[in-house]
Order: C-alpha cells, then structure tokens, then sequence
C-alpha cells in the first residue's frame, strides 16, 4: 500500500493531487434544487414516441460523428448564423476542456471572473495552464477597470466569461463585454449556459469580432442527462478546435434523443417559461423575508446572502428537511453567507420556503 502511494506521489502531477474533484451531492430522497436542472419531464404522449424511436437504435454501431441531426436541430433552435462553424461536445464541460487543450503550451494563460464557474480554472489547471481570477465587484458586476488591466498585463489566450453568471444568476454589461473582445488579445468565449432564462445573446454578434465565440448547453433547458453542449463562431477557429473532438463524443441515445427533443421545441420554451416565472415569483417572496437578501437573477435558479453565521447552518437544515440547494459560503469572499437554490416546481419552491428559516 505505502508502495501505491509513493508511487502515485511520484507520477501524479502535484496541480491534480493538491484538486478536490468536483463535487457532487448525494440527492437520495431529497428535494434536488442544487444543480440548475429543469424539473419538468415530458408529457406522456412525447415519452412514448421517444421510446419508440430508442427502440430502433443501433447500440452496436458507432455514432454518427458528426451528428449531423443534432446540429441542424440545434442551429435552427438557437438561431446560429449559416455562415458560422459549430462543433459539439459531451456536455459544455467538454468544450471547455476542447477550446483549452486547442490553445494551451508553455507560458499560455486562462483568465476568469469570480467568482464563476469553476470548470474554467480547474480544466485550466488539468492542462497545465496557468489561471488567473479577477474578482467582481460586491454587486458581482464586472470590475471592468481591473479587468481590462488584467487582460493588458497577461495577455491571455483564453477568457471565459458566463452570461448570465453562475452562480450569481446576473448578466454583466453588454458593453462591457464587448470592451473585453475588444480588449482581448486571444479568444473571447461567452458561456450563455443559461440562455434559456433570459432573451439576450451574443450569438447575432458571431463573425463580427475575429476572437468571439459562444457557447450553449442543453442541460438547463431540460436535457442535462442527455450530456450535449455546442460551441459557435467563425470556421477558422472551430475546424481548428474540432481536431481535439474525441471521434463519437456525442452518442447514439444523446444523438437519438436531441434530434427528437428539439423537434418539439415548444414542449421546453414552454417550460423554461414557467421556470421563469416561478423565479421571479420566488424572488419576490425571497425579498420579503427577514435577514435574506436574494440577488436579482435571469438564470434558472437564485443566490441568497443570509446573515453572518447562518449560510452552513442554514444549509444542513434545510437538507435535513428535505431540501437539498447548494452551499457556497467558503468558496469565495463574496460568497460568504451565500446559498445558491435552483428554481424548481411551484410546489418544490413551495417547499424550500417552508423549509427555510433563515
Ligand atoms: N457553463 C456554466 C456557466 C455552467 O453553470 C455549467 C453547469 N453548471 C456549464 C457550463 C456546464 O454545463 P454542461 O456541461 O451540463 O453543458
């Protein structure tokens, strides 16, 4: 055993042993409002018909490798421009991890805001990359001055930016952005995850700036199982990042099932609409409790600072009640006293705030 560890000490990277891996909570039985997933399932009627399709599936062959069904599904869907490239990934994670591994080498920088996403830095980190954070602002607005400063001293070939931010639910400027692209002497990426919450977007601006790209996902809208993620821009740099696709990152099931899914459309607009209004809803009753103060979101699920000393608490409570949201107090200072919930089902918002003594 002693043997194991010195040698797992001696090969494994010291950026990967010092990682924690991602977490993810154990949500057996309980109310599941921590992960930004859409809590509606399909209609009866359009789970049989699916069915009926995965019936046909040929398990024992290859994918397409290109899943050509998915792509036109998913250009038309979110409107992506003729004259722009698009590649898939096995969930947006893995076109993080595609973008970094096309730019990264010796001496070549990420840059973030925080807090943010944390897949940015730690994929920055797997590839050996260095990575740099610059905070928001308390309000979590982009402290455009510090970044713009930063963007100057490390020229980095790389910047993530989410819009709207998780896990602050708020969109940043748009002409803030912008100067950042401008700025910006490597590739812009903007993670419009949660686009299904909000009605702006950076996509009708692809091909208008040489170093913009976007970048969506299926998970919120309703399909995280599914695991399928897009990226878009100009072709000059997607055929240069498609050569990190590993060959069938998008299987048959997922392949199958998004075409199906996003032939009925209307099934999730409809959804991320009720999902909207049940935030806005919860938002106000948030704003009304005592010693809580939400913060005005146009994602799919809202942050709560509470007073000092209760976040943890708080937390374990409500999970002991049967409600599971996500703590984030200690994982940045202006997160501290910060819970994150995802906005759920009337009844399970109902739930979480019956549950709730902040
Ligand atoms: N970007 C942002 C901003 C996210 O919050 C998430 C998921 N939490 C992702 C990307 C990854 O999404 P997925 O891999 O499910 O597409």
């Amino acid at each position: 055993m002693e043997e194991i560890n010195e040698l797992v000490t001696h090969w494994v990277r010291p950026q990967i042993r010092q990682l924690s891996a991602y977490h993810v909570a154990d949500a057996e039985g309980l109310v599941k409002l921590d992960a930004m997933e859409n809590p509606y399932r399909w209609p009866e009627a359009l789970r049989e018909e699916w069915l009926d399709l995965l019936r046909k599936v040929e398990i024992n062959r290859y994918p397409q490798s290109q899943a050509p069904g998915v792509k036109a599904g998913l250009r038309r869907t979110m409107a992506i421009p003729d004259d722009m490239e698009v590649v898939l990934g096995n969930g947006s994670d893995e076109l993080i991890q595609m973008i970094a591994m096309t730019v990264a080498g010796p001496g070549r920088k990420i840059l973030a805001v925080e807090p943010s996403f944390v897949m940015y830095r730690m994929i920055a980190t797997f590839l050996g990359m260095e990575y740099f954070g610059v905070s928001l602002k308390p309000d979590f607005s982009l402290d455009t001055a510090s970044l713009l400063a930063e963007i100057e001293r490390t020229r980095p070939a790389l910047i993530f930016l989410a819009y709207p931010n998780n896990p602050t639910g708020n969109l940043f400027k748009r002409d803030d952005l912008l100067q950042v692209i401008e700025a910006a002497p490597g590739l812009v990426v903007i993670d419009e995850a949660y686009a299904p919450f909000t009605d702006v977007s950076f996509i009708p601006l692809l091909g208008r700036y040489g170093n913009l790209l976007v970048m969506r996902t299926v998970s919120k809208m309703g399909l995280a199982g599914l695991r399928l993620g897009l990226l878009a821009g100009p072709a000059a740099w997607l055929n240069e990042i498609e050569k990190t696709r590993l060959p069938y990152n998008i299987n048959v099931l997922t392949q199958i099932s998004a075409e199906f899914s996003l032939s009925h459309q209307s099934v999730f607009d409809r959804q991320t609409a009720a999902i909207c209004q049940a935030r806005d809803e919860l938002f106000l009753q948030l704003q009304n409790i005592k010693g809580v103060e939400p913060v005005a979101s146009q994602a799919n699920f809202i942050l709560v600072r509470l007073a000092p000393g209760r976040a943890v608490t708080v937390f374990n409570e409500l999970r002991q009640r049967g409600v599971l949201v996500k703590n984030l107090h200690g994982s940045h200072p202006l997160l501290a006293e910060c819970l994150r919930v995802t906005v759920g089902t009337p009844e399970e918002n109902a739930a979480f705030l019956a549950a709730f003594t902040p």
